[in-house]
């Protein structure tokens, strides 16, 4: 019989999702460049064989599946171009690619416009779960042509994580709508790590707080209001033992951290739209430090003379918490209003309440707060800020006060909390309705004639510094 749906790239990604589509009783076929991995992968897989259909060709793959066809690539993410140029001339007009992979958005809108003038359709879709999720259930961020979504809905849905039965999979928009949402996603969830590492480092080298003992601490927390898989995760991480020397393992891994490259996408496309996520620039600009590690050795050398300074409250483990909670709050209003610009930008018509609602389940950021964040957004944010939502604002209205007293003890210790100090920057400066850019607009005016608005009206103005600007030009000559 012939399969609804083909698969390219058994990787990681690719061989779990195809698992996972099989299990749901879809029939798939499957395809790897090498063919000895295509192989290799049926022979393994069980009772579920009879439901996927190897194919050593692009043509075999594209011959068994039922029209229109349905074609999942996921493959290496630099590989997507090539893989989509071999297959093209094998489908048919109404047949449909699906990019699972993570791409950037620009790249999913390009192949959509250049793959719709064949008369292809084209979905860019973002997959977050890692490789368990892939396999009993991800997250599944869908943009494109909906009238294709609409024909594999039912696959995805049924392969996707639920929450409360309700699938984790959506259609966001067309073109790279999904893949914008998977890429927010995955910045949000460099915030959310870092500042759980910022939180071990306070007890860490502020508290002198054993490795296992910050990792008891994160599990008690997991049943909590910061009830998360990051959390939970950063618990066991904590309390795992090397077998080797019988350390704390975390000791023994090098603090350098990796990035694939969708934190800094999130960054970039923030700062074109005019938008500046504070927290999750700052936890890419954390994971490139980083990797900066000789420079950070020699600067502990040269400023070794450095002690911590008086004053630095002791933090009680509440404190912390508290903290972490509105700052990661503070982490997703930032998310979230960059999801709402991208969508004004690019005319998406994004359903806000609908992106925190696929991240309930599945990926990697899932936690209890998703759940209310969905209820908040789809009840309406006030000016786009989550922060501004009742509920929100309840909560950062008494966490706020922890917040100010990490980052105050943090700098008073020394230890860097870059994603906390953003946060309560981005806070601070949302609750004040006057702010200091009248001085930037003098001083813009000052130097380049830039002009002014009146606080009484009016745009246009100019101080009365001409003559000044014709004198330091002067002295500068
Ligand atoms: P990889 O990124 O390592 O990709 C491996 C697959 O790509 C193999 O099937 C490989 O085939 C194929 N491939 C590589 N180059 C080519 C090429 N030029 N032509 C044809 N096929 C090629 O695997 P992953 O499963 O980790 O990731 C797949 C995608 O999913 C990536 O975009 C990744 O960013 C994304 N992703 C990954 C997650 C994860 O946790 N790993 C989570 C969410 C998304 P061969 O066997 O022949 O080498």
């Amino acid at each position: 019989s012939q399969a609804r749906i083909g698969l390219i790239g058994l990787g990681v990604m690719g061989a779990n999702l195809s698992l996972n589509i099989a299990d749901n009783g879809f029939p798939v076929a499957v395809y790897n460049r090498t063919s000895s991995v295509t192989d290799e992968f049926v022979a393994s897989s069980g009772d579920l064989a009879d439901k996927l259909s190897p194919a050593h060709t692009l043509e075999a793959l594209v011959a068994s599946l039922t029209t229109p066809r349905a074609v999942i690539i996921m493959v290496a993410a630099g590989a997507v171009d090539a893989v989509i140029d071999e297959l093209k001339p094998h489908l048919d007009k109404g047949d449909m690619i699906i990019d699972a992979g993570n791409a950037n958005f620009h790249d999913t809108r390009r192949r959509e416009a250049a793959l719709k003038n064949d008369g292809l359709n084209f979905i860019g879709m973002g997959v977050s779960g890692g490789e368990e999720g892939a396999r009993f259930g991800p997250s599944i961020m869908a943009g494109g042509d909906i009238a294709s979504f609409e024909v594999i809905r039912d696959i995805l849905e049924a392969i996707s994580a639920k929450h409360n039965g309700q699938p984790c999979a959506d259609h966001f928009g067309p073109d790279g709508a999904g893949h914008f949402v998977k890429t927010v996603h995955n910045g949000i969830e460099y915030a959310d790590m870092q500042m759980i590492a910022e939180v071990y480092g306070l007890l860490r080298d502020g508290d002198k707080r054993p490795t296992a003992e910050i990792g008891k601490l994160f599990e008690a927390w997991d049943q909590g209001p910061l009830n998360s898989y990051l959390i939970e995760i950063s618990g066991k991480v904590l309390q795992a033992v090397d077998e080797k020397t019988g350390n704390p393992l975390v000791d023994m891994i090098v603090d350098k951290a990796g990035q694939k490259g969708t934190g800094r996408w999130t960054a970039i496309e923030a700062l074109s739209l005019g938008q500046s996520p504070s927290t999750i620039e700052a936890a890419v600009a954390g994971r490139s430090w980083s990797s900066e590690k000789e420079t950070r050795e020699a600067g502990e050398a040269i400023f070794a003379d450095i002690q911590p300074q008086a004053g630095a409250e002791t933090l009680s483990d509440a404190d912390l918490e508290k903290a972490l909670l509105a700052a990661k709050i503070i982490a997703y209003d930032q998310g979230i209003k960059l999801l709402a610009a991208a969508s004004e930008e690019y005319k998406w018509d994004l359903d806000l309440a609908s992106c925190a609602e696929v991240w309930r389940a599945g990926c990697i950021i899932r936690s209890a707060l998703l759940d209310d964040m969905a209820s908040a957004v789809r009840e309406g944010l006030p000016h786009t800020q989550l922060i501004f939502a009742p509920r929100f604002a309840q909560i950062i209205r008494e966490g706020s006060s922890a917040l100010r007293r990490v980052v105050a003890s943090a700098a008073l210790r020394g230890l860097p909390t870059p994603a906390f100090s953003n946060a309560l920057a981005y806070f601070d400066t949302m609750r004040m309705g006057r702010g200091t850019t009248d001085l930037i607009q003098g001083q813009r005016d000052f130097f380049g004639a830039h002009s002014f608005e009146r606080t009484d009206g009016g745009k246009g103005h100019h101080g009365p510094w001409a003559s000044d600007v014709a004198h330091s030009a002067a002295l500068t000559d």
